[in-house]
């Protein structure tokens, strides 16, 4: 049977068959929020579609599960002013936006606390601490998610950034080019880039190529003629990207839009997500038989955020 569930600032439903099977969670803290075009890649009458079960609210969210907690990664002890976190040698990750255009279900930073941590406000106190300190040579935008600003404020950030001399590279990480390509920016954020004399990198996050669109290709393509390096984040997820076939087709649908496998993030421990964790010994073997399958160049980093290790820790036997 068919069920409507309403979106998070939206007027729209989302229309489900079997929805009543699936045990959803309507007043979670973290509410259900889609973007039309992920919505559009998914098959809403298969309770088992893959970009469906990273958006779903479900009432196993609320269970708590030991190991699992509010903010695994300990990125609130690095945070020498508020939006900033500076944690790895010569990089620094700044909280542009603590917005995002969907809410994934096993988003580490689900119950980070955006609204204190990202705030426009707080960027020239961020932008001071990067000016003073010239071992930076690389500013990564994060979030949320910073291309869930406005376009204009997403410019006149990085022209500032850009302005600090000891700059080099600039970073974004976001998810909007892949779950929402017709939001992403591309007029005064691609006039910017074709002129910037910094390094540019975009890293989307794509969990499975059924993600992907002509809409994401043509997105790509115009990021990359303006100078953009694109790499791809995903993160294993139980049930969703758990399985050889699946993986090895993300890899090469990645590359046939130009866009090249960086990490294969081990899920975050935050409280909520235990659902989708996939055990290291698991993501080991799954490794491995990618490494069969795959060339050098398209086969991800099995990586994993330890607390208080200033760098991602590729998985192995150990741990
Ligand atoms: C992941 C991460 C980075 C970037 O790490 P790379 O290995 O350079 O991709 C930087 N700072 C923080 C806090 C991070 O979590
Ligand atoms: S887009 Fe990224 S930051 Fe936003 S909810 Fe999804 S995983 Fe979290």
């Amino acid at each position: 049977m068919t069920q409507s569930i309403p979106l998070f600032n939206s007027k729209k439903q989302f229309k489900i068959a079997h929805l009543a099977d699936l045990n959803i969670d309507d007043n979670s803290p973290f509410p259900l929020k889609v973007p039309d075009d992920f919505m559009l890649q998914m098959d809403l009458t298969d309770p088992n579609d893959p970009l469906l079960k990273q958006v779903l609210p479900l009432k196993i969210e609320n269970q708590t599960a030991t190991g699992f907690s509010t903010d695994p990664v300990h990125d609130l002890d690095f945070t020498p002013s508020p939006s900033l976190i500076h944690k790895y040698h010569g990089r620094v990750l700044l909280i542009a936006s603590p917005k995002c255009d969907i809410h994934c279900r096993y988003c580490f930073r689900r119950h980070f606390p955006y609204a204190s941590h990202s705030n426009t406000r707080h960027w020239q106190k961020a932008l001071e601490y990067i000016q003073q300190d010239n071992s930076i040579h690389e500013v990564i935008l994060s979030g949320g998610d910073p291309m869930s600003l406005s376009e204009g404020s997403l410019v006149r950030l990085i022209q500032k950034i850009e302005a600090i001399p000891h700059i080099q590279t600039l970073r974004i990480h976001s998810r909007t080019p892949v779950v929402a390509p017709s939001q992403a920016p591309i007029t005064e954020f691609i006039t910017w880039a074709k002129q910037s004399r910094l390094n540019k990198v975009l890293v989307v996050h794509c969990n499975h190529a059924n993600e992907l669109s002509e809409k994401t290709a043509k997105l790509f393509q115009q990021y990359k003629q303006a100078g953009f390096h694109l790499l791809n984040q995903s993160v294993l997820l139980k049930g969703v990207n758990d399985q050889v076939p699946i993986l090895e087709n993300l890899s090469h649908a990645l590359f046939a839009q130009g866009v090249l496998p960086y990490y294969l993030n081990q899920l975050d421990r935050v409280q909520g997500s235990a659902h989708f964790e996939v055990n290291n010994s698991t993501a080991l073997s799954l490794q491995q038989a990618l490494r069969k399958k795959l060339p050098g160049y398209l086969l991800p980093k099995l990586v994993t955020d330890i607390s208080g290790v200033p760098y991602k820790t590729e998985l192995n036997k150990n741990q």
